[in-house]
C-alpha cells in the first residue's frame, strides 16, 4: 500500500526540490497536470517580461538590439537547453514554432539527398507534423511522398523500401503516450541509410531525450509544454554537425545570413545550426522562453531522468490502487521505457470525469473517446501533488458527482 507518508519520503529525496520553488504558485489550489498542454510559469517570468518592455521597448528602442542580447538570444537558449535533449553545445536553436520548423528542417533535410524522395512517418502522427509533409511534398514534387506506418512492425519493411530518404516520427504519442526506442530506431535507419527527423514536442523536458548519444539526424520541438516558456513561446530544432553546413536552409532569411548587417544583395548563409534562423526573434517571447532557460540551465539531466520515471510509476501505482475498483484502467505503456511525458487512463465517463476533476482542483485533459491524460511535469509536481490529484478522482468516483449534469458539457 502507497500512503502520503511515502510520497513524502519521495519528495524529501527529489534532487528538483528547490528547482520546484523556481516557479510561480498558481493563484488558486490546483494540482496541475496539464504541463504537457502549457508548462509551468518561472516565477521571474513575468518581471523579466515588464522589464524588457519598459527597458527595451520603452526607452531604447532601436538601441535595444546593441545594448541588449536580443540577437545571441536564439542560440544562448539553445545552449542552455542542450543538455536536457542531449545535444552538443552550438546545436540547438530557438527560433519561429514547432510547425515552421518542422517545415524547415523536413525541406532541408529531403533536399540533401533527392533520389530517394520518399517520407516514411506515422500514421498517427501529430497532425500537424502530417499536414506539413504532406505540404511539402505537394510543393517539390519530384516523387515526394509520404509513406504511412500504422504498426511499429511495419517500420523495418518501409525503411528497406529503395525510394525512401527520410523517417518523420513524433518521439512520444500525444495520445497513447508510446515512447519509440530512439536509439534503436536511429540504428535501424542508418542501417538502411535513411536521415531520421524527430519531434520531441511531447518528450523535451519530462523523458530522457538522448539526440546526439542516439545519432539523431534532426529534431524539433516545442517550447510552451514541458519546457515551460509560455503560451506561444518559441519552439527549438536540432540540426547534427555533420549535416549543418550542407546546403541552404529552406527559408532563407536575413537572420540566417553569413554577415546580416551587411544587408548584401545576395544569400550567404551562416555557418551551423544559426543559418535556420529566420527573420527578426520575438523577443519578448523568447525573454519569458529564457526564464525558463535559465531553470533548465540548472537541471541535471539525471535528476530529471529519475525524478519523471518516479512520479510516473508512482501515478500509475496510485490509480490503480486508489481508482482501479472506479474503473479506472491505465492506456499509456506499463513499462517505463516505453513510456512519454503523460501517464494515461481510461474511464467509460472520462469527458465529465475531467470536468468534475476541474471543478475539484486538479486540471488534466480529456482525449476521446474515453482517456484522460496526467501530464508529468518533473521540474513543476511533487509526489505529494500526485497523491492529492489521485485522491480527489477517487472522491469524483466514489460519490458519482461526475454524473452531475453539470459535467455533461465537456471542454477542450
Ligand atoms: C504540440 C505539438 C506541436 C505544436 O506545433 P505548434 O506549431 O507549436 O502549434 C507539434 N507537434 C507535436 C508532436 C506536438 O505535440
Amino acid at each position: 500500500m502507497i500512503d502520503l507518508a511515502h510520497c513524502r519520503t519521495l519528495d524529501a529525496r527529489d534532487p528538483l526540490r528547490a528547482v520546484r520553488d523556481r516557479f510561480a504558485r498558481p493563484a488558486e489550489d490546483t494540482v496541475y497536470l496539464d504541463g504537457n498542454s502549457i508548462g509551468a510559469m518561472p516565477a521571474d517570468a513575468a518581471s523579466r517580461v515588464e522589464r524588457v518592455m519598459l527597458e527595451g521597448w520603452r526607452d531604447a528602442r532601436r538601441r535595444g538590439w546593441n545594448r541588449f542580447d536580443w540577437l545571441e538570444k536564439p542560440w544562448r537558449m539553445g545552449e542552455g537547453l542542450a543538455h536536457i535533449v542531449g545535444a552538443g553545445q552550438g546545436d540547438v536553436l530557438f527560433c519561429d514554432n514547432t510547425t515552421i520548423n518542422l517545415y524547415k528542417i523536413l525541406g532541408y533535410a529531403w533536399q540533401l539527398d533527392r533520389s530517394r524522395p520518399v517520407i516514411v512517418t506515422e500514421a498517427h502522427n501529430f497532425p500537424t507534423d502530417t499536414y506539413v509533409a504532406e505540404g511539402l511534398a505537394r510543393l517539390v514534387g519530384g516523387g515526394a511522398a509520404l509513406l504511412r506506418i500504422h504498426e511499429p512492425r511495419e517500420l523495418d519493411g518501409a525503411l528497406s523500401r529503395r525510394k525512401v530518404g527520410l523517417l518523420y516520427l513524433s518521439h512520444v504519442d500525444y495520445r497513447s503516450s508510446r515512447r519509440w526506442n530512439m536509439a534503436k530506431i536511429n540504428e535501424l535507419a542508418r542501417a538502411r541509410g535513411v536521415l531520421t527527423v524527430w519531434d520531441c514536442s511531447h518528450a523535451a523536458g519530462a523523458i530522457p531525450v538522448d539526440l546526439a548519444g542516439t545519432g539523431a539526424d534532426f529534431a524539433v520541438g516545442c517550447g510552451y509544454k514541458y519546457l515551460c516558456g509560455g503560451p506561444g513561446a518559441p519552439a527549438w530544432l536540432y540540426v547534427h554537425p555533420r549535416h549543418q553546413d550542407r546546403a541552404w536552409p529552406v527559408i532563407a532569411g536575413w537572420m540566417g545570413h553569413a554577415d546580416v548587417f551587411a544587408f548584401a544583395p545576395t544569400y550567404e548563409p551562416l555557418r551551423g545550426v544559426r543559418r535556420q534562423q529566420t527573420g527578426t526573434p520575438s523577443i519578448l517571447a523568447n525573454e519569458a522562453m529564457s526564464a525558463a532557460i535559465d531553470i533548465w540551465r540548472d537541471v541535471k539531466r539525471e535528476d530529471l531522468a529519475w525524478k519523471h520515471r518516479s512520479l510516473s510509476e508512482l501515478t500509475t501505482a496510485l490509480l490503480e490502487q486508489e481508482c482501479g475498483k472506479f474503473g479506472v484502467r491505465i492506456t499509456s505503456p506499463r513499462d517505463y521505457d516505453e513510456q512519454g511525458g503523460h501517464v494515461g487512463f481510461s474511464h467509460p465517463g472520462a469527458g465529465s470525469v475531467c470536468e468534475a476533476l476541474l471543478e475539484h482542483g486538479v486540471v488534466s485533459s480529456f482525449r476521446k473517446p474515453d482517456v484522460i491524460r496526467f501530464g508529468i511535469s518533473p521540474v513543476a509536481i511533487s509526489h505529494e501533488d500526485v497523491w492529492v490529484a489521485v485522491s480527489r478522482l477517487r472522491h469524483v468516483l466514489e460519490t458519482e458527482i461526475w454524473r452531475e449534469p453539470r459535467f455533461a458539457k465537456v471542454s477542450v
